[in-house]
């Protein structure tokens, strides 16, 4: 069901950057999500969607707020989309706010970093490569496996790893800095080293500047309970006897899988980093000195 809302605010600050991809400001057009991620964080109890997997809320309202909002901030830094919701879910196809809240970006010159997991970003190239070329701009797609099969069944609605990587490539060759987030990494499921070395290998063969790992999930309330009814009884007798009620979920394969993705980001030369606005301009600031 979609829901059409009215919100009363758009941008939430977001008081460590560092802690979010050097995100200053972010937004979410959609309340909910139609990718159905069996992990996703989003249905914590925090957020209080309670229909997490039945509906979504379109906020009708957002360019105008988002307008209003950017008017008033003092500093262009960056803004980031992706955090709560995919700002690509297929009914962006009709309602168009991504796109036009990229205009606004544009048009009030802020940096701007994007995650998603849909190849429905590359309607937006042309947009993205002008907020580019004017100050910054960085997508990433998230992605946990290079497998599509196994991302058909942890991610069923979401568009294919394949079709990621794909439209990575379009966006790189625009000159626009495009990457992959590997998060989460699933204890038991995509923790292994081939997943992570095949991901760098074909982030590399797309043509992404870089990759960024975490090798962990994070679990609670009834965003864990979802979790476990969609996995085996086998898997989910390991992560009850491993994770408990923990939060965070350190892959067991920590060392191994940290060591395979240094050594795979330098067997294919590609950055393990995530870049951002912020270090690139005080890059730029301080060359003006040498
Ligand atoms: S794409 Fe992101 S927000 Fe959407 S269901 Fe998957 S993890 Fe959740």
């Amino acid at each position: 069901m979609i829901n059409e809302i009215e919100a009363k605010r758009l941008l939430i600050t977001n008081k460590h950057p560092s802690s979010w991809f050097g995100v200053k400001y972010y937004l979410n057009i959609y309340r909910g999500c139609m990718h159905g991620c069996i992990y996703c964080d989003t249905r914590s109890e925090c957020y209080h969607i309670d229909d997490f997997d039945t509906s979504i809320s379109v906020k009708t309202n957002a360019i105008q707020l988002l307008r209003k909002e950017l008017s008033r901030k003092r500093y262009r830094e960056t803004i980031g989309f992706g955090s709560a919701s995919d700002p690509y879910v297929p009914i962006e196809k009709k309602y168009e706010l991504t796109k036009q809240a990229l205009e606004v970006i544009k048009e009030f010159r802020f940096p701007l970093f994007l995650l998603t997991k849909s190849n429905l970003v590359i309607r937006d190239t042309e947009i993205l490569s002008q907020i580019n070329t004017q100050n910054y701009a960085c997508v990433a797609f998230t992605i946990t496996t290079a497998d599509d099969t196994l991302a058909k069944t942890i991610e069923p609605h979401a568009p294919l790893p394949s079709e990621r990587f794909k439209a990575m490539g379009i966006l790189s060759v625009m000159g626009i800095r495009a990457g992959v987030v590997i998060m989460p990494t699933l204890p038991y499921l995509t923790d292994n080293e081939e997943n992570i070395v095949n991901i760098v290998k074909h982030a590399k063969i797309a043509g992404a500047s870089f990759v960024y790992p975490s090798f962990s999930v994070t679990l609670r309330d009834r965003q864990r309970t979802y979790f476990y009814n969609h996995i085996n009884e086998e898997l989910r007798k390991k992560y009850i006897n491993r994770y408990k009620n923990y939060y965070h979920c350190t892959s067991p394969q920590y060392k191994k899988l940290k060591s395979a993705f240094i050594t795979s980001c330098k067997t294919y030369d590609i950055s393990g980093e995530m870049p951002s606005y912020a270090r690139e301009n005080s890059a730029a600031q301080l060359k003006l000195f040498e």
